[in-house]
């Protein structure tokens, strides 16, 4: 069966019951239909004083291009969790309709672990990503409108770093040229779109503490730079408010179900390359309140994704996270053995993949708490193949449970379950980040290049040394770094599989999310609005005369 023939079958719990098992009253929440609900953020104030729970990210190796079941893991999980016996939430990330169309399909788990509505979750869901499109665009709007009217601010429209966006994969926005068609029509410039994942606003939703929080931020946005070469904000236009407003609705949490109608958030997602990958704050706060175990997610593999949930969200948001689980599979290992068929069982290729999980291992331990390994199972995977890498990685002291949550639901992951609930028992363990903010710049990117994808060195092009040393002197030099790399290797070659060392990582670009507060440095070139395939799944998505839909995955 398919993962949306499984989820059509789901008996769903009407959204007011999910609600109601975790506590909240007919007040604290809004329905969107009958299986989807916004939570509103007087709940956090309310339990601002209860005890949170324990918070545990799910990250992974470095994936092959389906992925390797981090999300499905992760609902596994929080599944497990309730179906032995303890209160679990899950904080996940949005869908992007971009992926949905193109290569990757929905994210919403697959097999026995998924959330539900799952159609519902990857086609415009609550309209979370659409309030962000127009927030951003009110923005684009207003800078155009700017330059129309005398351009007060002397904006420099050769250093405009403000795009538009759309929830599209559409390589045909990527440069454009806007204002065409004379005076009335605006002032002609070049400019492009990014996919809405890609907006800072979509960072900054996901990283504001509160609607006061969230429209500071924005006011902050640097959206170019002025004929002197000194920036200009979103506050210089006054529009601040105005885009806030726009995500007045979209800041709230949103809360569905499982297959096992366990309680899950899923409440924005920012891209894991020049934004830092994982849901919201405000969602993970509020699953905290009002659970014992929270399962969350960050995007791509341990090196992007989990580093930035460490050093950016976590800090910015004064988390402790209390462990991490690192999902590996037999395919990725075998992939990054050198393997070609990766579902034949093949003891070479898989001793030689291992080096990949050691460095993602190894690297996870530098954040003082417990990391465990997680074998995401398939049917493919043969008995000595699985229990090579369990005895791998025990040997080295990790503990590693066999999770076959994506044939089994909940069922499947007793031995993750058992073990996470031993491994978080301890209080007190403190997490540390692995850079301080006083560093410079520079120095921090080079730390994490070295300390985490296990470079040699690292190069800044002319450009970039510029950049650091001019955002440094306007005083954002003690923001964290957003490094965005290619997810397919540890290094920033897409090529170097396994365990790369002693290269060389190429920054050629530094900007800045003055509003997110992160640096960004582009390691590598970086697609900020993908294309799709010339087989998009679009192709494969239908609906009948019912309206129900078929062919997402
Ligand atoms: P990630 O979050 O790491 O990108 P997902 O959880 O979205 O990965 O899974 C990617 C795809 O792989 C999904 O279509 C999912 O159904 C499938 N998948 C995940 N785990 C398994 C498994 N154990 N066996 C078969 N397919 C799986």
């Amino acid at each position: 069966m398919t993962d949306i023939e499984i989820a059509q079958r789901a008996r769903l719990l009407k959204i007011n019951e999910i609600a109601e098992k975790i506590g909240l009253t007919e007040d604290e929440y809004e329905q969107y239909g009958k299986y989807k609900a916004k939570v509103e953020l007087s709940v956090l104030e309310k339990y601002k004083d209860k005890k949170d729970g324990k918070l545990i990210l799910v990250t992974a190796i470095t994936p092959t291009p389906p992925g390797e079941g981090k999300s499905t893991v992760s609902v596994g999980l929080t599944q497990a969790f309730n179906k032995f016996g303890y209160n679990s939430i899950a904080a996940l990330r949005e869908p992007s309709l971009g992926p949905v169309f193109g290569i990757k399909g929905g994210a919403t788990g697959g097999g026995y672990s998924q959330v539900v509505p799952m159609e519902d979750i990857n086609l415009h869901f609550t309209g979370d990503l659409h309030a962000i499109t127009a927030a951003h665009n009110l923005i684009s709007a207003c800078i155009d409108n700017h330059l129309k009217h005398g351009n007060e601010l002397n904006i420099d429209i050769t250093q405009i770093t403000w795009k538009r966006v759309l929830d599209m994969n559409d390589r045909a926005l990527r440069d454009i040229v806007i204002g065409m068609g004379g005076k009335a029509n605006g002032i002609p410039r070049e400019s492009s779109f990014q996919i809405t994942v890609a907006s800072e606003i979509m960072a900054i939703l996901c990283l504001s503490n509160s609607i006061p929080d969230l429209k500071e931020k924005i006011g902050n946005i640097i959206f170019g730079y002025n004929g002197k070469g000194e920036p200009l904000k979103v506050k210089d236009l006054k529009i601040e408010g105005a885009a806030a407003a726009l995500l007045k609705e979209a800041i709230k949490p949103n809360l569905v179900q499982t297959l096992e109608n366990t309680p899950v958030f899923i409440h924005g997602g920012p891209f894991a390359n020049i934004a830092h990958g994982c849901n919201s704050i405000l969602a993970t706060k509020m699953a905290l309140k009002l659970s014992d175990y929270v399962v969350t997610e960050a995007g791509f593999a341990a090196d992007l994704g989990a580093e930035k949930f460490l050093d950016i969200k976590v800090r910015k948001a004064g988390l402790n996270p209390n462990a991490i689980v690192i999902v590996a599979t037999i395919r990725a290992l075998k992939h990054h053995g050198g393997g070609s068929d990766l579902t034949l069982e093949n003891m070479e290729t898989l001793k030689a993949g291992m080096a990949n999980l050691d460095k993602h291992i190894e690297n996870m331990q530098k954040y003082g708490i417990p990391v465990v390994v997680a074998i995401n199972k398939f049917i493919t995977d043969t008995e000595k193949e699985i229990g090579f890498v369990k005895e791998h990685c025990e040997k080295a002291g990790v503990k590693t449970a066999l999770c076959e949550i994506w044939e089994k639901g909940g069922e499947g992951g007793k031995e993750l379950v058992d073990i996470l609930i031993d491994e978080t028992a301890e209080e007190g363990r403190e997490y540390k980040p692995l850079y301080e903010l006083d560093l410079g710049i520079k120095e921090k990117i080079t730390k994490i290049a070295m300390e985490i994808y296990g470079a040699g060195n690292v190069e800044f092009s002319d450009k970039a040394g510029k950049t650091t040393v001019k955002l440094e002197k306007l005083g954002y030099g003690n923001l964290p770094v957003c490094i965005s790399k290619t997810q397919k290797s540890l290094s920033d070659n897409p090529a170097l599989l396994g365990r790369p060392e002693g290269f060389t990582v190429r920054i050629n670009e530094i900007r800045i999310s003055a509003g997110a507060g992160f640096i960004v440095a582009m390691a590598g070139e970086i697609i900020d609005m993908p294309g799709l395939p010339k087989k998009p799944a679009a192709e494969l998505i239908d609906i009948d005369k019912d309206g129900k839909i078929n062919g997402l995955f």
